[in-house]
């Protein structure tokens, strides 16, 4: 017979709760209902502006959950590009240069959605 407060199969001890076992809130990976999904995720280390690949939504079709692949194996298999423009043209990366030496910052991400709305923009306010 099996003794209270054991399970006799596997022998884990039932003592131990769900609290106990549980991943905490803070730890979860989550989504907030309220986020637009994209197509491309900037993947960053450390810091948001230190972003060091990207990851497309179709690059997760063939990885399965079970296997716990780690987010920088998938990335550096696809290795997709990262094209790092200057904000001169109105853009992205930004020079700054007051006293002591230039730095690069981030400033976000284009696409080329961006560039044809300002195009076509201009002409739709025409008509
Ligand atoms: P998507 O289809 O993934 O939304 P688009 O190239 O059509 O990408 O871009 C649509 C808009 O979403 C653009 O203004 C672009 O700058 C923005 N965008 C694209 N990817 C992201 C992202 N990961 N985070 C925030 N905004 C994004």
């Amino acid at each position: 017979a099996a003794r209270p407060g054991r399970l006799p199969e596997r022998g884990v001890p039932c003592c131990r709760t769900v609290e106990d076992v549980l991943t905490p809130l803070e730890d979860c990976f989550m989504l907030d209902a309220g986020a637009s999904g994209h197509t491309r995720i900037p993947v960053y280390e450390g810091e948001r502006s230190n972003i060091v690949d990207m990851l497309h939504l179709k690059d997760l079709a063939f990885v399965d959950p079970e296997d716990c692949t780690p987010l920088s194996t998938i990335t550096r298999f696809y290795n997709h590009p990262l094209h790092f423009v200057f904000n001169a043209p109105k853009l992205d990366a930004k020079v700054n240069e007051g006293e002591g030496d230039p730095f690069y910052e981030v400033l976000g991400l284009v696409t080329l959605e961006d560039v044809i709305e300002e195009i076509i923009q201009p002409e739709i306010l025409d008509e």
